[in-house]
């Protein structure tokens, strides 16, 4: 891949055409960054099918095993230490030149607020690992409070409100999307001539439909995804290098001004 690939230019012109992008990112942006996706060749689900039951809801609320494990793993999650990468910061190089409508996540990470998106624009469908609450009250706080607790040997800490069960603000399987949140990436997907597709698999519904929805309202689809997904018969190129080395070459010729 160079910045002479003819598919590469054809997009990066589009992307200076464009006069409102929506972008949806999914955990292959953050690979780069150190943070495993799940169904990469590396993924977490990949590498341990297991491990998938730890994202469902009914088995979080019943298994109480199950709950200090996903304590545990949450204290040693690489989103801690992790730092935005060059796709990253593409995308705030995207928003600087006016031409980002928002920007839709299916990541919990929190990297593209590090990066220096405005917090406004990103969509963060599917929550967010920073901040825990309790599945019975609405109690919220940060999750590294509560983290101080598993480490002094609460291993399944309760709400301090309640009583109730905790987990961190992230969507599990089973788990209603908050509707507000689902609401603005829906208008944002029919609300852009571009929409641009970045490190999702576009396996986890409603998330990937927008990309439906946007194409719908008229948009062209841009899918940069190293392996397949089941929107790339619906968009207008996809691209397979790696994010952290497209992106950049994407919004190379966009000003600020
Ligand atoms: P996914 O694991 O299903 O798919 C990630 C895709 O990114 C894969 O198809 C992979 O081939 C591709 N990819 C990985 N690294 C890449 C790179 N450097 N360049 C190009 N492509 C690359 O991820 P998903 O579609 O986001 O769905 C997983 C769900 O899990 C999401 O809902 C998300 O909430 C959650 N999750 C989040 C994080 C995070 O916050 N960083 C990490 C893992 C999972
Ligand atoms: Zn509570």
């Amino acid at each position: 891949m160079t910045g002479t690939d003819p598919q590469i230019e054809a997009v990066t012109r589009w992307v200076g055409q464009a006069r409102s992008i929506t972008v949806l990112t999914g955990a292959g942006i953050s690979t780069e960054s150190g943070i495993p996706d799940f169904r990469g060749p590396d993924g977490l689900w990949t590498r341990n099918p297991g491990a998938a039951r730890m994202f469902e809801l009914d088995a979080y609320r019943s298994d109480p095993q199950l709950r200090e494990t996903a304590w545990r793993n949450r204290l040693a999650h690489p989103a801690w230490t992790a730092q935005p990468n060059a796709g990253h910061r593409a995308l705030v190089e995207l928003e600087r030149a006016h031409r980002l409508r928002a920007l839709v996540t299916q990541n919990i990470d929190g990297l593209h607020q590090v990066a220096g998106s405005d917090p406004g624009l990103v969509l963060e469908i599917h929550g967010t690992i920073h901040e825990v609450e309790c599945l019975d009250c609405p109690w919220r706080g940060p999750t590294q409070g509560t983290l101080a607790r598993v480490r002094t040997g609460e291993t399944d800490p309760p709400c301090p409100r309640c009583g109730g069960l905790l987990k961190t603000a992230t969507i599990s399987f089973g788990q209603a999307l908050r509707p507000e949140v689902l609401a603005a990436a829906l208008e944002a997907a029919r609300d852009c001539d571009l929409f641009l597709a970045v490190g999702t698999s576009m396996t986890v519904q409603p998330a990937a439909s927008l990309a439906r929805v946007a194409v719908d309202a008229g948009a062209r689809l841009v899918v940069v995804n190293a392996e397949p997904t089941p929107y790339d018969a619906l968009a207008a190129a996809r691209i397979g290098s790696p994010i952290g080395a497209v992106l950049p070459l994407l919004v190379r010729g966009l000003s600020a001004a």
